[in-house]
């Protein structure tokens, strides 16, 4: 899990905690420039996101932390609801065999 303070807006929209400035929140939109997602850290804006637009080189970072802290936020999220759901079924199948 990440250790960025994230918290989910609305559907692919997260607002990510800066680790660097006190107070300061990036804005990351994962629905944006798919696969790769969008940030509005000043490292995405001049860095990845012109990258990316031109989409020359291999081996870019197309990452901030901040869309790295988004997607890790969104995958434990979708891993606990697998789990819940494995439990659920599991504990389902139980009662079916006693
Ligand atoms: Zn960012």
């Amino acid at each position: 899990m990440s250790d960025l303070k994230t918290r989910h807006l609305e559907e692919l929209r997260f607002h990510v905690r800066s680790t660097s400035r006190f107070g300061v929140v990036h804005l990351v939109d994962l629905g944006e420039r798919v696969p790769f997602g969008q940030c509005s850290c000043e490292f995405w804006q001049f860095s990845i996101g012109p990258k990316i637009k031109e989409l020359k080189q291999q081996n870019l970072r197309r990452y901030c932390r901040h869309v790295r802290a988004a997607k890790d936020y969104l995958a434990d999220r979708v891993i606990d609801q697998v789990i819940a759901e494995r439990t659920k079924k599991g504990e389902g199948e139980q009662h079916g065999t006693t």
